[in-house]
């Protein structure tokens, strides 16, 4: 009997075997009145998994079973949880605990909280390591479990669970709608999700990629116009443009900031998502005057905008581009080496789990 004393998921045992997950049993965290237990139905593969078990972002607890977009049935709730209850179909992403109690957490900036958990591969008080969705189960404060509307899929929402959410919320927080100018670069799992819900909240919308290999899947995501950025002075037509740009890009390679920045209107702003390895920007503060423009970053999506996330998603009928693998020991190694080498369009959702766990 594993559930309730014991979960089993596909588990990374070392840096060197990233690609190789094993079925492994793991004693979850023990049950606090406010958590709920969800039995996985589907997890989204996250460029995150990859950088974690490769070791790419540092060391990792390994053993380590990553995953953190999740969608599955509740069955279980604890006393004090208020919103939620057995057979709900949730969601959850990649945070799963903050203090809610500080200045960040009470402004809907819980994502901000000094004292905030990923749900997989962080420790929390009393030493236990959080687990993620390559499990049978999951167990998460239930302020981090988030109610998926009926119209959307099970495999098509689980990845706006983390990919989505971190496209929409600096969309969202920075005025995204008619009348503004934003542009998408990095058209990948996050990216795509960028074209999706930009024009989702009404803005005029362009997709910005090296060259012109994925233009024609930009335009029928949604985009109103593409740039492509393997031309010399590709920017100087559209300068001074741009409201907002959010940079979804997973690499630095041979990427000049400067000619980026130029695109913004006055004012306007280049929020990063992408947290490529290695060395960090370069750019030149003169370049800045040119148009005062505002340089930042975007951490995944608080709890008000992941709601907000869904509703506008299901209203709107949208539609990611999903790839499905089945969950297990070949399914996960092969999402995890797939991701790494970017051969998906745009995302991969694990699927089949009652197949795996019964
Ligand atoms: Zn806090
Ligand atoms: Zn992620």
């Amino acid at each position: 009997m594993v559930y309730p004393e014991t979960f089993e998921g596909f588990a990374v045992h070392s840096k060197e075997t990233w690609a190789s997950p094993k079925r492994t049993e793991f004693k979850p965290r023990p049950f606090e009145e406010t958590d709920v237990d969800i039995k996985v139905k589907a997890c989204g593969v996250c460029g995150s998994d990859v950088h974690t078990v490769t070791g790419g972002w540092g060391s990792c607890p390994y053993p380590l079973v990553v995953g953190h977009e999740i969608v599955g049935e509740v069955v279980n709730v604890g006393s004090q949880v208020n919103g939620l209850k057995i057979g709900d179909r949730v969601g959850v992403g990649a945070q799963a605990f903050a203090c809610l109690n500080c200045k960040q957490c009470k402004n809907d900036n819980e994502i901000y909280c000094k004292h905030q958990l990923d749900t997989y591969g962080s420790t929390y008080p009393g030493g236990f390591v959080g687990q993620g969705g390559y499990a049978s189960h999951v167990r998460v404060h239930e302020y981090f479990v988030f109610p998926i509307p009926d119209a959307l899929e099970t495999t098509l929402v689980a990845p706006m669970l983390c990919a989505g959410a971190t496209a929409f919320s600096p969309l969202y927080r920075h005025g995204a709608g008619p009348g503004k100018k934003v542009g998408i670069i990095g058209i990948g799992g996050i990216g795509h999700f960028g074209i999706l819900f930009a024009k989702a909240l009404g803005a005029d919308t362009w997709a910005i990629s090296r060259s012109d290999a994925k233009k024609a899947d930009c335009l029928k995501l949604g985009a109103d116009g593409f740039i492509q950025t393997n031309e010399k002075d590709w920017n100087v037509p559209h300068e001074l443009s741009f409201d907002l740009i959010v940079n979804c890009a997973n690499s630095n390679q041979n990427f000049d900031l400067d000619q980026y920045l130029s695109l913004l209107d006055v004012n306007g702003k280049f929020i990063n998502v992408g947290l490529p390895e290695g060395d960090g920007f370069a750019f030149h503060p003169f370049k800045m005057l040119g148009n005062g423009a505002l340089f930042g970053f975007s951490h995944i999506a608080s709890r008000k905008e992941i709601l907000a996330m869904l509703n506008i998603a299901a209203e709107k009928n949208l539609k990611p581009w999903i790839e499905t693998i089945p969950v297990g020991e070949a399914g996960c190694g092969e999402a995890l080496r797939r991701c790494h080498e970017n051969d998906v369009r745009y995302r991969f959702t694990l699927t089949d789990y009652e197949k795996q766990f019964n």
